[in-house]
């Protein structure tokens, strides 16, 4: 029996119900300012990757590492970016699954 993977902490626009991966304060569809969580399905696939071999200063010392652009959630889905652990080889279309947010950066691994 494999484990479900956490749910993810989106939010949802209160007013038209737009989906955001991240915070928002404002929504970009409509202008509210009211959000409500909107937990989705923690299970997603990769859209693009990318290997990291100069860092922003915040993250120096942490290269190379990978960070891939991810869709998560079931019947709903955001696109976030997002840190994959232990730096598999994944792909476009690839599995993977949420792990949690650190720091303020979401990590996923493959599922
Ligand atoms: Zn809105």
């Amino acid at each position: 029996m494999s484990e479900s993977p956490p749910r993810f902490p989106a939010t949802r626009c209160a007013d038209c119900g737009h989906l955001y991966g991240h915070e928002a304060y404002i929504c970009r569809e409509c202008g509210s300012e009211t959000f409500a969580e909107a937990p989705l399905d923690g299970t997603g696939t990769v859209y693009a990757r990318t290997t990291i071999r100069v860092p922003g200063s915040d993250q120096q010392g942490e290269e190379p590492f990978e960070v891939a652009v991810v869709d998560v959630g079931g019947e709903e889905t955001v696109r976030v970016t997002a840190r994959l652990e232990e730096n598999p080889e994944l792909g476009p279309d690839d599995p993977v699954e949420f792990v949690d947010r650190r720091d303020g950066v979401f990590y996923f691994r493959a599922a």
